[in-house]
């Protein structure tokens, strides 16, 4: 029952986020307990079936946490998914992305679609840990990270301000701290707002993030991963990682915890 599911995602997660994250200092002040206490007290719970979370701060059920749509094979660079034997799809065969390879482990669906919502649009900063946590935990199936930082696709200024933290920034937080890899925030910066990038066609999107980026004149780690929410064409990551290669970076890997399909329609518009 998706719809049921869905109302249920934004009463839980303000209830069960709000005690633990904003009440626990008010609490330790007020009662004198220590917070081993409160969140022994204050147990998670799932925003998705509410059930209990995963101790001892994921509102996320294990089971919940399986049933998330996993995606299947797909180009070892972009990670589109790919028919029959190819490697690599036909559009980084036609124009090579900057980035060496995309590990985006579920597929952009219900209920992704609705925890990337409310993260972006509705406020709900601990839902990051919801995403953050299941994206490092599929990487670290896959073995040691090849990598030496987290650098998350930097917000405009103005939006960060206006939405009041960057959810790109937070899910490298949660991942960070399972992958036991710095987040490197300060190392690229978004110079321009550009427009929302959901509703552009693709040939659009690249003209549209082209130069939108800049890299400090730093010492930068030799291999990074860019952190997204929601990879879609890919046009984003790529030019930020040309960016990065251009400064000195060696290797480029792109994280996020979701893949749009990419399927454009006969205009070339794709579809979200
Ligand atoms: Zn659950
Ligand atoms: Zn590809």
């Amino acid at each position: 029952m998706p719809g049921v599911r869905t109302a249920q995602l934004g009463a839980v997660a303000q209830y069960s986020n709000a005690l633990r994250d904003c009440q626990p200092s008010l609490l330790r002040q007020a009662l004198g307990v220590s917070k081993a206490l409160i969140h022994w007290l204050i147990t998670p719970t799932c925003l998705l079936c509410l059930e209990p979370g995963q101790a001892p701060a994921l509102d996320l059920c294990r089971g919940c946490e399986d049933d998330l749509p996993r995606t299947g094979r797909g180009c070892a660079i972009c990670a589109t998914p790919v028919a029959g034997p190819a490697i690599a799809c036909d559009a980084c065969l036609a124009r090579r992305p900057a980035f060496d390879a995309v590990l985006a482990p579920y597929r952009y669906e219900f209920p992704l679609v609705e925890l990337v919502h409310r993260l972006k649009y509705g406020g709900q900063v601990a839902i990051a840990r919801i995403l953050g946590t299941p994206l490092a935990r599929r990487i670290a199936e896959r073995g040691p990270p090849a990598v030496d930082a987290l650098i998350p696709v930097p917000l405009h200024a103005a939006r960060e301000v206006k939405r009041g933290y960057n959810q790109a920034g937070e899910i490298a937080r949660f991942a960070g701290e399972i992958l036991l890899l710095p987040v490197a925030r300060n190392f690229a910066t978004r110079l321009r707002a550009t427009e929302e990038q959901a509703a552009l066609p693709a040939i659009v999107r690249r003209i549209n993030v082209s130069g939108a980026f800049a890299v400090r004149d730093v010492e930068l780690p030799a291999a990074v991963a860019i952190v997204d929410d929601v990879l879609t064409t890919g046009s984003t990551a790529d030019a930020l990682a040309r960016e990065l290669k251009r400064a000195g970076c060696r290797r480029v890997e792109v994280w996020a915890v979701a893949r749009a399909a990419r399927a454009p329609d006969a205009a070339g518009y794709e579809t979200r």
